[in-house]
């Protein structure tokens, strides 16, 4: 499998449960810190999902050590929250670039194999609030949400060659990501969960583990929320 963004966070677990599952894991992330497991089934490759030149050279780097990718997790992504009124175009550019068409970019390579192999799963990171919105983060939320129409579309059009693509929406889920969130901000969140508590990063691994085995689940949203967007 390969999965981007597993460094740290919801990406790391990702990898270690695919690898504790029996997979070969190649990671790709800026600095090449991969999820920290020294073993012959992990590579750890360093890149940019910003460049097509580093995707590219990261899957033939993937292939080489491990044949032909059967499931990709595009999980790489990051924020730039802002207030509406002061958000630069070079906010929701670099979220764009990075969430949407970062993500697109590996969903095109890694599909080129999974199509002449005739299976694959296509894993998208998505958020919960690219449905319900959150303050701040017009840039983030309309790059998670088109994820949806990415996926659905990969669905469509490459459904018949045996391949998924499903986007998974995690809610608050304790990360680098949201440990700076002021305390009552992470509050309010709180109160709107209905399993009373924030996700841990295992909670999203067990659901991408599932989508990888699971061949006629397709184009769907799998909410890992606690019950914050009620399933959408
Ligand atoms: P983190 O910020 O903890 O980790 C982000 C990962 O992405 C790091 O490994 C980082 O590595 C990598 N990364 C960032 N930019 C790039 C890039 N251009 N190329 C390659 N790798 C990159 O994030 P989380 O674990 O919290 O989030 C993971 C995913 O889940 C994201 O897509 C996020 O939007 C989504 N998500 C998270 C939620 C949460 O509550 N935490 C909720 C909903 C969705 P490095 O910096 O070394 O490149």
């Amino acid at each position: 499998m390969f999965i981007s963004g597993a460094s740290r966070g919801i990406g790391q677990a990702v990898a270690a449960a695919f690898f504790e599952a029996g997979w070969n894991v190649a990671t790709l992330d800026r600095r090449g810190a991969g999820p920290g497991i020294t073993d012959p089934r992990v590579a750890q490759l360093t890149g940019s999902i910003t460049s097509t030149e580093e995707v590219d050279a990261a899957f033939r780097a993937a292939e080489a050590a491990f044949g032909p990718v059967e499931a990709l997790v595009a999980n790489a992504g990051i924020v730039a929250d802002r207030p509406l009124l002061r958000m630069s175009d070079a906010d929701f550019a670099a979220t764009a670039a990075t969430n949407l068409a970062g993500t697109f970019r590996q969903v095109r390579r890694a599909a080129r194999s999974m199509v002449a192999r005739r299976r694959g799963a296509i894993i998208l990171i998505g958020s919960v609030v690219g449905s319900i919105g959150g303050i701040g983060q017009a840039n983030y939320a309309a790059s998670k949400a088109a994820l949806v129409g990415l996926a659905r579309s990969v669905a469509r059009e490459v459904g018949a060659r045996g391949i998924t693509a499903n986007v998974i929406a995690p809610g608050f889920i304790e990360t680098d990501m949201t440990a700076d969130l002021a305390p009552q901000v992470r509050a309010a969140y709180l109160e709107r969960i209905p399993a009373g508590r924030f996700g841990a990063v295992d909670d999203v691994a067990q659901a991408a583990l599932f989508l990888a085995n699971a061949p006629y689940v397709n184009g769907a949203v799998l909410p890992v929320d606690g019950g914050l967007g009620m399933g959408h």
